[in-house]
């Protein structure tokens, strides 16, 4: 199998607490992995550690191929790997526009351009001159992906992008994220608390439990074992 990101034995402390205590998983290229689990199991100090945003204290990860641990993040983000926070990180004061080309001023030259990304979003050339600060939160999480398209990776970390949206827009936000897997087979790896909303997207899941991973496997069979995800997320 052809892995795109591949951890080992990672751990991550905050002071003395330990967050992330040896956490292995893979993600096969071209697939979208849900990291699923409870508030406060780790999913997005994984994400952060992935990004180079936190050190980390033991094990090891791969970027296609390539040791990624200590490796700064510029360098991570011009291998292919992109971050999309939770809080979005959109400039308010600048429009849709400025907010895109300042994400693909200088990066790498690929399938992703402005124009691209209105295709996939066409509620942003719709607002294209409106302010970040005046959009919708659908609309932010729509220009925060576009954003880290922008730099062409070769997979998108993406942390929680359909919380508190509604649920039409939560449809729209999963339907790109498909999308962009299937016409340009970025790997996606996917924070969710809302396992329904995400399902339908998903080939493989791994669940966090307090910095451990409890279960990892096809999304398929989590989704259909209802006595399994219960347990493990509480549903
Ligand atoms: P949520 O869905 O609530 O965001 P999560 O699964 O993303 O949860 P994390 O935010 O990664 O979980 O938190 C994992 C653990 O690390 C929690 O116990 C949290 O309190 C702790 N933690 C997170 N950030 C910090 C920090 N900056 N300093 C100290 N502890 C932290």
């Amino acid at each position: 199998m052809d892995t795109v990101l591949d951890v080992r034995n990672l751990n991550v402390f905050y002071g003395k607490a330990c967050a992330l205590e040896g956490v292995s998983l893979s993600i096969p290229r071209g697939e979208i992995c849900g990291l699923l689990g409870r508030n406060g199991a780790g999913k997005t100090t994984l994400l952060n550690a992935l990004m180079g945003l936190l050190s980390i204290s033991g094990g090891d990860y791969r970027l296609n191929g390539q040791t990624a641990r200590g490796v700064p993040t510029h360098l991570l983000a011009r291998s292919g790997l992109a971050l999309v926070p939770a809080d979005r990180q959109i400039y308010g004061e600048l429009t849709v526009r400025e907010n895109l080309a300042l994400a693909a001023h200088s990066r790498r030259s690929g399938p992703w351009t402005p124009d691209r990304i209105f295709r996939l979003f066409p509620r942003l050339l719709e607002r294209s001159e409106g302010l970040g600060e005046n959009l919708s939160g659908g609309e932010k999480q729509m220009l925060a992906i576009a954003r880290s398209l922008l730099i062409q990776p070769s997979v998108l970390l993406l942390d929680e992008p359909t919380e508190g949206l509604a649920p039409i827009i939560v449809q729209e936000v999963i339907a790109a994220v498909a999308e962009v897997r299937r016409e340009e087979g970025v790997s996606v790896l996917i924070v969710e608390q809302n396992l329904k909303a995400v399902a339908p997207i998903l080939q493989t899941a791994h669940v966090l439990e307090t910095g451990r991973v409890a279960w990892s496997g096809p999304a398929e069979t989590l989704i259909e074992d209802e006595s399994l995800s219960r347990s493990l997320l509480g549903l």
